[in-house]
């Protein structure tokens, strides 16, 4: 049996696995899933986790079963690929004969002294359920700061602001607008929600430290209670400290077969791939669909193609709480309701086909 071992059941590992299972995986390859939570989590969703305005159990989604599916829960310590092992903290390595890296990202402090240590974050769900406690348990007219304004900065924000009105929610950002890969429409769109629902925006802000509860801008301090990190992001550790060629941002630098120059075997997926587009979840599963056809064609004993067509995202959609949104589909930017109510039709079918 080949063993196939996919590390991280996150957007691009759930894909394969739908990709693969239940009928197109030969009789003689079994994967193996390795991640340290033991279910899906919908990251895109961690934003309302931390805001106290969905439960932990709705982004829970359980990973298929199937007889030539083993799912080993462990945190993954590290890559000896040239044993082709996989490192597991408190357990045994496991053996792969095809790896697909797709441990997802961590957040990026830009060496900003005491970022790391005194701001909470919603890149991984322990984190983010520590996130909700410490949110949730501020009193009135506590303080919370928000750096970066980027989609997640702004639907934390602007959920938070619906969940607990009695907050003080100050939202920084390094540019002139917020939201500066969307169109100038849209940021002011959002703005003026924010303006509105009683979210200080700080533009052209340059936070130089932080310590415990102060949030320094341009070295001036700025007493917060509480202070999340959404200014930038960075791929799994396990990654970076491969050892391979990576962009700025620790990701992989890949073929257009998506596996590492130096080893046909390792793919990257994901979050952890250095790929033309911003990483989302939509290029992770576009990615894995790819991934796959190269394995098939492997297995069959067939030449993969040299070359894919380029990943097509659909859109982007983001949440100002339960009744507002934003985005762009199709080129066009989209504001409203009707940009909330797609924002949620997109989660049900995505719950509706992996749930
Ligand atoms: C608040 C927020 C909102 C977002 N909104 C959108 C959106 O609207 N649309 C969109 O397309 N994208 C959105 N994104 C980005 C999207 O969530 C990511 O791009 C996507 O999750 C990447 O998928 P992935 O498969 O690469 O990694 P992930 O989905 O992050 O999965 C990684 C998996 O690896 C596991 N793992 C990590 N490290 C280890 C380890 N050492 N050992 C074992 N297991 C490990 C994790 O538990 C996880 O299951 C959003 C992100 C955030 C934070």
């Amino acid at each position: 049996m080949k063993n196939l071992v996919i590390l991280g059941g996150g957007y691009g590992g759930m894909k394969i696995l739908s990709e693969l299972l239940p009928n197109d995986l030969p009789e003689d390859v079994r994967i193996t899933l390795v991640d340290r939570v033991p279910y899906h989590c919908l990251k895109t969703e961690y934003y309302a986790l931390a805001a106290g305005t969905v439960s932990d159990k709705e982004l829970r989604v359980s990973f298929p079963e199937h007889p030539q599916l083993e799912i080993k829960y462990g945190e993954v310590i590290g890559i000896e690929k040239d044993n082709k092992k996989v490192l597991l903290k408190d357990s045994e390595p496991i053996s792969y004969d095809d790896l697909v890296i797709g441990l997802g990202c961590e957040d990026k402090y830009h060496g900003v002294p005491g970022a790391d240590q005194y701001t909470y974050s919603i890149q991984s769900i322990e984190k983010s359920r520590k996130t909700y406690s410490v949110l949730n348990n501020l009193g009135p007219g506590s303080v919370v700061g928000i750096v970066g304004a980027g989609l997640s900065g702004v639907e934390l924000a602007s959920e938070l602001s619906e969940s607990r009105g009695d907050l003080k929610i100050k939202l920084f950002d390094r540019g002139k607008h917020i939201l500066p890969a969307f169109p100038d429409r849209l940021s002011k769109y959002v703005e003026n929600w924010f303006h509105k629902n009683n979210v200080e925006i700080i533009n052209n802000s340059n936070i130089t430290k932080v310590e415990e509860n102060l949030l320094y801008n341009h070295d001036k301090p700025i007493p917060c209670d509480v202070i999340v990190w959404t200014a930038g992001i960075q791929a799994n550790k396990v990654v970076r400290e491969l050892g391979e060629e990576m962009d700025r941002s620790g990701r992989l630098i890949i073929t257009p077969r998506h596996h590492l120059p130096n080893d046909e075997h390792v793919f990257i997926l994901g979050d952890c791939a250095s790929l033309p587009h911003a990483p989302s979840a939509q290029l992770a599963e576009g990615q894995a669909e790819q991934i796959v056809e190269v394995l098939k064609k492997r297995w069959n004993g067939e030449e993969p193609p040299v070359q894919f067509p380029t990943i097509k995202l659909k859109g982007v959609l983001g949440s100002l709480g339960k009744k507002h949104g934003f985005g762009m589909m199709a080129d066009r930017a989209i504001t409203g309701r009707v940009a909330r109510l797609l924002k949620s039709g997109v989660l049900w079918l995505y719950k509706y086909h992996n749930g």
